[in-house]
C-alpha cells in the first residue's frame, strides 16, 4: 500500500492505528502508600498511589451510609509539561481540568469496588503526572486500578478484610479520529490534531463506565462512533490483561 494513502500512513511513533503505546507498571514506587505503581504509556508517566484511612467522610456518618468510600486527586507535576505548569498551591486555585479528571478517576474506581464490602474506611487515590504526552487521565485510571488492587491485597494480608471487595477490573483508553481514521491511545501530537477525541472507561465484563466523546470543531457519525468504540474496546481488553499481570 502507498504511504501517501492516509489510512495506511504510519503514526508519528510508527504504531499501527489499533496499537497501544508500550504500557508498563512499576509497582511499589511509593512504599508508604498501601498500593502504588508508576505507569508508563510511551512518554506519559503517572504515579498512582492508594492510601487507606480507617474512617469515612462526615456526610456518610450523618446520612447513615454503610460501607466505605473512594476519592481521587489528580495533578500534573510542574515539570511534567513542556512549559512549567505552576502548582495549584502557588496559583491559589485548583485547575478546572484537574477537578474534572479527578472526579472521573473517583467515579471509575468506585465502579471497581463494592463499597459495602470495603467496610468503614476511605481509600485515597492520588494520581500525579510525572510526564505528560497525551492520555494522562486514561493512564491514571488504569494505573489507579493496579494501585487499588495492590492496596486491597495488603488489607487482606493484614486480615483487615476477609472477603475481597473488588468488582470486575476497570481500565481506560483514549481513541480519536485523526486525518479521517480512528486511532487508539493518542499521544500529544495526535491529540492536538484529532478531529474527535474520546476517552473510554470500561470493565472486564465489557461494560461501559464512562464515554467521553468530543468533536473538536468537527462532527462525527454514528458509524465513526461505533468504529472508535470497537477500537477502544479492543485496547481496553489488552490493558485489562496487562493489569492482571501487574498485580500477580
Ligand atoms: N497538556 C499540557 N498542559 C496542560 C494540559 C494538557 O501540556 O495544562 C497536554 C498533556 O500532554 C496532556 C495533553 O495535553 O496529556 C492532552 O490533554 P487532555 O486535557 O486531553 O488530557 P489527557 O489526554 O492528558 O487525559
Amino acid at each position: 500500500m502507498s504511504s501517501s494513502n492516509p489510512s495506511s500512513a504510519p503514526r508519528a511513533d510508527g504504531r499501527q492505528p489499533d496499537q497501544l503505546r508500550s504500557v508498563t507498571f512499576q509497582n511499589g514506587i511509593a512504599p508508604n502508600a498501601h498500593g502504588s505503581t508508576l505507569t508508563a504509556w510511551g512518554d506519559t508517566r503517572v504515579i498512582c498511589a492508594v492510601t487507606v484511612e480507617e474512617s469515612v467522610p462526615r456526610w456518610m456518618k450523618e446520612q447513615g451510609v454503610v460501607g466505605g468510600w473512594i476519592t481521587a486527586e489528580y495533578s500534573m507535576l510542574p515539570y511534567s509539561t513542556l512549559s512549567r505548569k505552576a502548582r495549584d498551591s502557588s496559583r491559589g486555585k485548583v485547575d478546572g481540568r484537574s477537578t474534572e479528571i479527578q472526579r472521573l478517576i473517583g467515579r471509575s474506581l468506585r465502579a471497581a469496588i463494592n463499597l459495602e464490602k470495603l467496610g468503614p474506611r476511605t481509600l485515597w487515590v492520588d494520581c500525579d503526572v510525572l510526564q505528560a504526552d497525551g492520555g494522562t487521565r486514561t493512564a491514571a485510571i488504569t494505573g489507579a486500578w493496579v494501585a487499588l488492587a495492590l492496596a486491597v491485597k495488603r488489607l487482606m494480608n493484614e486480615g483487615k478484610l476477609t472477603e475481597s471487595p473488588l468488582e470486575p477490573a476497570v481500565a481506560a483508553v483514549s481513541v480519536g479520529s485523526v486525518g479521517g481514521r480512528p486511532l487508539l491511545d493518542l499521544c500529544y501530537t495526535e491529540d492536538v490534531a484529532a478531529a474527535v477525541d474520546m476517552n473510554l472507561v470500561m470493565n472486564a465484563e465489557g461494560k461501559f463506565i464512562e464515554v467521553q466523546g468530543t468533536g473538536e470543531e468537527a462532527t462525527f457519525s454514528r458509524d465513526e462512533l461505533s468504529a472508535m468504540l470497537d477500537l477502544g474496546g479492543r485496547g481496553i481488553r489488552t490493558l485489562l490483561d496487562l493489569q492482571q499481570q501487574a498485580v500477580k
